[in-house]
């Protein structure tokens, strides 16, 4: 196995609760057996390992299921191309995927502005074809964000749209939001309560519907489950520890009634077509977090995964994505 240290700027830098990043650093990972098999280390600080963290687990040599999780998404990628590449499958094949897939649909984002300017990037979205817009929420006053939501749907009545909080609200302000939510048909609001508060999520699906996003990785499926805390599953790969256990992941979701919704952790083109992958193995999958590329103003090569039309084509060749090696992209 052999590992490939990696840095790719962001067009702006990305403003998380640890601190701003404006590169994502991480590893690329080769592997030679059963076939050539590339997979993508990148780390995210709050989400995963850190960067020396994940090195460090990269040659350790530990067996897969002893790695951090961006390690261990690195290392089952590049196993699980190979792989999909000797059996001459698309990735998504080799997932699972019972038939075959063209295109997934995807998300656009809107972040944090005032009413006319997210009316604004909401409509542009919606004209270049997102089937669904997720809006960043909970960075203003909860009056305020409803402004936002009304000008959104006054400018497009009919498009699907989302919210994500990131955990920003108390129980007392998710209630109230939620409570003046329900006239604008929202699809569903993300992580309006912090990570640890499950409870707290599955009251407030009574109003709207929930999706898990901070939260599932806090607790686990199993403690998600039982506290029957969402209508929705954000899969990151990344951050879940590979492909593999988001194919997993999403198994136990429709096993549940939860809606699986494939995101990345803003990651460079060989790991974001993987997650293209484990959206195109699930049957019917709602429109995903995947177009984020733009977000990287440089990235390891021409995107094999670009978005048309609020769509990403689905790489149809075998294993991931038609890269022999890390050398193709040093
Ligand atoms: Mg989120």
């Amino acid at each position: 196995m052999k590992v490939d240290y990696f840095s790719l700027p962001l067009s702006e830098p990305l403003q998380t609760a640890k601190g701003p990043i404006e590169d994502r650093e991480g590893y690329l990972v080769t592997v030679e057996e059963p076939d050539i098999g590339l997979g993508e280390a990148t780390p995210l600080p709050g989400w995963t390992e850190s960067l020396a963290a994940c090195k460090e687990a990269l040659e350790s040599g530990d067996p897969l299921d002893e790695l951090p999780p961006a390690a261990r998404h690195g290392v089952s990628l590049a196993a699980l191309d190979a792989q999909a590449k000797s059996e001459g499958e698309p990735l998504y094949r080799f997932l699972g995927g019972q038939s075959a897939v063209e295109s997934v649909p995807v998300n656009a984002t809107v972040g944090d502005a005032d009413p006319e300017t997210t009316a604004k990037q909401v409509t542009a979205a919606v004209d270049a074809g997102f089937p669904a817009v997720k809006l960043k929420v909970g960075a203003r006053s909860i009056e305020e964000d409803i402004e936002r939501v009304a000008a959104v749907r006054d400018a497009a009545p009919d498009a699907e749209l989302r919210l994500d909080a990131n955990g920003a609200w108390t129980r007392a302000e998710a209630q109230e939001a939620f409570d003046a939510l329900t006239s604008y048909g929202i699809a569903y609001v993300e992580q309006p309560l912090p990570a640890d508060d499950l409870d707290g999520h599955a009251a407030l699906r009574e109003t709207v519907p929930v999706a898990l996003d901070e939260g599932l990785y806090e607790h686990g499926f199993d403690a998600v489950l039982d506290a029957n805390a969402a209508d929705v599953w954000i899969l990151k790969p990344m951050a879940m520890g590979g492909p593999d256990v988001a194919i997993e992941a999403a198994g136990l979701a429709r096993g549940a009634g939860i809606a699986p919704v494939v995101t990345t952790t803003i990651d460079g083109c060989v790991a974001r077509a993987a997650a293209v992958h484990v959206a195109a193995a699930i049957p019917d999958v709602r429109a995903c977090g995947l177009a984020t590329g733009s977000l990287l103003s440089v990235d390891f090569g021409p995107d094999p995964v670009p978005v048309s039309n609020g769509r990403i084509a689905v790489p149809q060749k075998e294993g991931n994505i038609p890269t022999t090696s890390s050398a193709d992209y040093a």
